[in-house]
């Protein structure tokens, strides 16, 4: 199969005719060959956008009347959801029942940010009795929008579904590795009723496509989810034109476990945590810190539960956890696995390829327990089916440990005891906390994260301001006074 570029309403090749190939996680094999988008390319995604934004019916219309398309488009992914969830197992060896509520998810964003353009009312100041200051909000100009490989097509609609309710015209680049599902967006914006030009497509690496995207002059906004360090690179080339940035970054999520938690329960979290999308998680609970009471019940049963979970063939509805996204990420995270055990952890569980599982990059459920906080995969960014567990004595080493890394994305607090719960909440430095729970969140809610994880936070009305500039018009109701000046 061959993937194209949408422009301004039209599937078109590269203007230099360059492609790159996409493989299936599961096998390593060939599975697409992709259009390489370039400078010339994006610098033709920008004018069709910005051409949308000038002269377009989209940014003028009202909240309602775009929220009506928004909806449209959510109907258009409902109605292709099974076929969406099949295709984005296959590109990123995601476990298919994940992948079908990634799917729901996809759609949930438009409906969502439907229904918060349409509530979204002005402020409004009085100033004494005869003046009146309010703000109008109006689109920030063409979005560019940089999304990761993991969960894409729902990363993918969690940007495009509020940048789209702002009015702002959008040019997305998806994640080279996993560009199968955004190239089902056209069809999808199009049967949704939205005017050509306001959704644009490019393909392409990210040092080529995704660089020049951010370079260019005419996109004032760059929404941006993936790796620290490639957020710093995009910082810096941002700050030419003081671009407005928001930042989604990585994660060392710690999941702490006091003696008086409901074991059971934390247990739960920490398996699914960090198990689940494959450990491919920004918010996975990859730092679990067990008071020292409780560690080593704790980490044999964590060690149990890691061999129980299910390593498979991603299209099996029976697979919890499937192919890690491409053989050179796999070759890191086992890079990790090597790290951790040359620098003294413990390995309780996984480490190495499951049995039957030849070709594909498939990598047992991995636990290391004594793991200290200068080892390696203590402070770095795994991104894959592997936790640390490292005991703790006492409320203020379990705060110091959760904070001893450069990341501050979320963190998961297990205790009975309700004020300790929130006092270890606040001294946490994570832009989200959950207390006996998990990822579940209302999406009104900011998300996003502290130090080296974020910049910014995205999320209902959050996300909103991302994509617009305010407006304030200050206006007098009665004549007021005016100084007057140069009388005599
Ligand atoms: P990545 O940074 O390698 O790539 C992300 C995107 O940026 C891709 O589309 C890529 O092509 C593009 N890109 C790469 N270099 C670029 C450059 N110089 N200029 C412009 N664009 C460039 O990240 P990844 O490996 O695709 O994704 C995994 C990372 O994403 C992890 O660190 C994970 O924690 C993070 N993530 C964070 C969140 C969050 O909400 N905080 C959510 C999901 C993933």
């Amino acid at each position: 199969m061959k993937l194209e570029h949408y422009i301004d309403g039209a599937h078109v090749p590269s203007a230099s005719g360059a492609t790159f190939h996409a493989i299936e996680p599961a096998t390593n094999q060939v599975s697409l060959t992709v259009a390489a988008g370039e400078a010339a390319d994006i610098d033709a995604a920008v004018r069709a956008a910005r051409k949308a934004f000038t002269d377009g019916p989209w940014p003028r219309m009202t909240g309602e009347q775009r929220a009506v398309i928004l909806r449209g488009i959510a109907a258009a992914i409902e109605s292709r959801d099974e076929m969406i969830a099949e295709v984005e197992c296959a590109d990123t060896g995601l476990p298919i029942t994940q992948a079908r509520g990634q799917a729901k998810r996809a759609a949930q964003n438009f409906r969502f940010f439907a229904d918060v353009i349409s509530d979204l009312g002005e402020d409004v100041y009085r100033v004494g009795s005869a003046q009146l200051n309010y703000v109008v909000r109006k689109p920030v100009g063409v979005a560019g929008l940089i999304t990761p490989w993991n969960t894409p097509f729902m990363l993918e609609t969690w940007k495009l579904a509020p940048a789209l309710a702002a009015g702002c015209p959008v040019v997305l680049k998806p994640a080279e590795w996993s560009p199968l599902s955004a190239s089902l967006l056209p069809e999808i914006m199009e049967e949704g009723g939205l005017p050509t030009g306001v959704f644009n497509l490019v393909h392409g690496i990210g040092e080529t496509a995704g660089a020049a995207l951010v370079a260019h002059p005419d996109v004032p906004v760059i929404s941006f989810t993936g790796e620290t360090t490639t957020g710093q690179t995009i910082m810096r080339s941002a700050a030419a034109h003081l671009k407005t940035l928001s930042m989604e970054l990585g994660g060392k999520s710690p999941l702490v476990v006091f003696e008086d938690a409901d074991l059971e329960r934390a247990l739960d979290a920490a398996v699914f945590g960090v198990f689940s999308l494959n450990g491919e998680r920004c918010t996975a609970s990859s730092r679990v810190l067990v008071e020292r009471s409780r560690y080593a019940e704790f980490v044999n049963r964590l060690a149990e539960r890691a061999a129980k979970v299910r390593v498979g063939p991603p299209a099996d509805p029976a697979t919890e956890l499937g192919a890690l996204i491409h053989p050179d990420h796999y070759e890191r995270v086992m890079g990790y696995v090597r790290s951790g055990m040359e620098e003294g952890a413990r390995l309780v569980a996984g480490g190495a390829r499951p049995e039957g599982l030849p070709d594909g990059n498939f990598l047992s459920a991995t636990v290391f327990a004594d793991v200290t906080p200068t080892m390696r995969i203590f402070q770095e960014e795994i991104f894959g089916p592997v936790v640390c567990v490292t005991p703790f004595d006492g409320e203020a080493e379990a705060i110091e440990l959760a904070n001893a890394t450069q990341y501050g994305l979320a963190a998961y607090v297990w205790t009975n005891d309700l004020r300790r719960a929130h006092r270890v909440a606040h001294s946490i430095e994570a832009g989200m906390l959950w207390i006996n729970s998990q990822n579940v969140r209302d999406l009104r809610t900011p998300f996003g994260g502290i130090k080296s994880s974020g910049l910014g936070r995205e999320g209902g009305r959050h996300s909103i301001d991302l994509f617009t500039e305010p407006h304030i018009v200050h206006v007098a109701t009665e004549d007021l006074p005016v100084p007057r000046f140069g009388i005599g």
